[in-house]
């Protein structure tokens, strides 16, 4: 198959498509606009590939889309391209609500008119992937309680709404025009060339250059976090074997509060990094002011996936975030720059120094 990947330098997409190409027989054609999230050095291992092409531009440019798709001929988009930090959506919706809402309008309709140009047997087998996250759903009690694919929408964050905004378009391009659409929903990703804006890749590099590691509120919140090559593998079976007009919950059974990932991060830190002379990392945790509608917890029932197409995480929190730290301390190179030059300081980088 061809696979266009819209977004695919960004964390998640990247992993995407360097999973398509290392591990598959696919082709792939990512389409991104770079943004500040976006990173090619990401692509390193696979930009040489025949069977990998970058095309840069913007979702929200129809005719650009359908120019590429007439062009690039493929068998399936997996859309990935959004703007994706909460703290971003509070400071300043307006992107987010472009992007997220009118660009994938604009991918479904050129997604739509290209599809419906295809000859009969590639029409049955396109499919168009839409990529979502949990947050859509709302929060759960601490107490208990799992998203299941049939949980009601009620999203908080302007981050959240403008992706179940989008879900529901990418719903009803497929019961109103028959589009083949799958749908998936999966929780926190962490993982290598994560965004250094991010709370986990946030706190390695803190913790390693020992400044402060601000903590919203008193760390009580709950997220259920699942290793981004994880992610990447049951997105593809996703694109690939989903049932159109089906959506599938993913997550890794692996529910942490943010203190608890914090502690586990500066734990792991302290052993794999030590610093001579100094106290344990612990010390340098910091509670700041909570972020404004901070979802409590959010956890995923992924029973669908795992019984109807095969799949299962592969990582715990304790080896995918061993590996994520030793990745961040081997790879300097690519977080460095980024962090230097590109991290805006959003609510969380502005907290004090220890
Ligand atoms: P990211 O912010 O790291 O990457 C987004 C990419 O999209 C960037 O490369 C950016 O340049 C590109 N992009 C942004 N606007 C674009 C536009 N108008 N046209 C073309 N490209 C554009 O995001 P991510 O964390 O990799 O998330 C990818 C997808 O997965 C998003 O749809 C997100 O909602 C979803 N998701 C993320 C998580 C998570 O934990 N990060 C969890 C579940 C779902």
């Amino acid at each position: 198959m061809k696979i266009l990947v819209t977004g695919g330098a960004g964390f998640i997409g990247s992993a995407v498509c360097r999973h398509l190409i290392a591990d598959t027989d696919h082709s792939v054609v990512n389409l991104d606009k770079l943004t500040y999230a976006a990173s090619l050095a990401s692509l390193a291992a696979i930009e040489a590939d025949p069977r990998y092409r970058f095309a840069k531009g913007d979702i929200c440019d129809r005719a650009f889309v359908l120019q590429l798709l007439e062009a690039e001929q493929p068998d399936a988009i997996m859309h990935l391209a959004a703007e994706s930090h909460v703290d971003r959506s509070i400071d300043g919706p307006g992107d987010f609500i472009r992007t997220n809402i009118l660009g994938t309008y604009e991918l479904l309709e050129a997604a739509r008119a290209y599809w419906q140009r295809l000859p009969d047997a590639r029409r049955a087998a396109f499919r168009f992937h839409h990529v979502s996250t949990d947050e859509v759903y709302g929060d759960l009690p601490l107490d208990g309680g799992l998203f299941t694919e049939d949980t009601p929408y009620a999203p908080s964050s302007p981050y959240s709404a403008s992706k179940a905004s989008s879900d529901h378009l990418a719903m009803a391009w497929h019961h109103t025009y028959h589009l083949p659409v799958v749908l998936s929903n999966c929780s926190n990703n962490y993982g290598p060339f994560h965004f250094p804006e991010k709370l986990i890749p946030l706190m390695i590099l803190n913790g390693l250059e020992g400044k402060a590691l601000p903590v919203y509120g008193r760390g009580e919140n709950v997220r259920d976090w699942l290793y981004v090559d994880d992610h990447a593998r049951a997105l593809a079976l996703v694109a690939t074997k989903g049932e159109p007009g089906r959506s599938y919950n993913i997550g890794g059974r692996n529910e942490r509060s943010n203190l608890g990932v914090v502690e586990t991060i500066c734990d792991t830190l302290d052993r794999l990094a030590a610093r001579p002379g100094a106290g344990p990392r612990r010390e340098l945790i910091r509670f700041v002011t909570d972020r404004p509608g901070h979802d409590l917890r959010y956890a995923i029932d992924a029973t669908r996936i795992e019984t109807e197409l095969g799949w299962r995480a592969e990582e715990t929190f304790e080896t995918g975030l061993e590996r994520t730290v030793r990745w961040f301390l081997a790879n300097e190179a690519w977080w460095r720059p980024i962090r230097a030059e590109r991290y805006a300081g959003t609510r969380l980088g502005a907290a004090p120094a220890p």
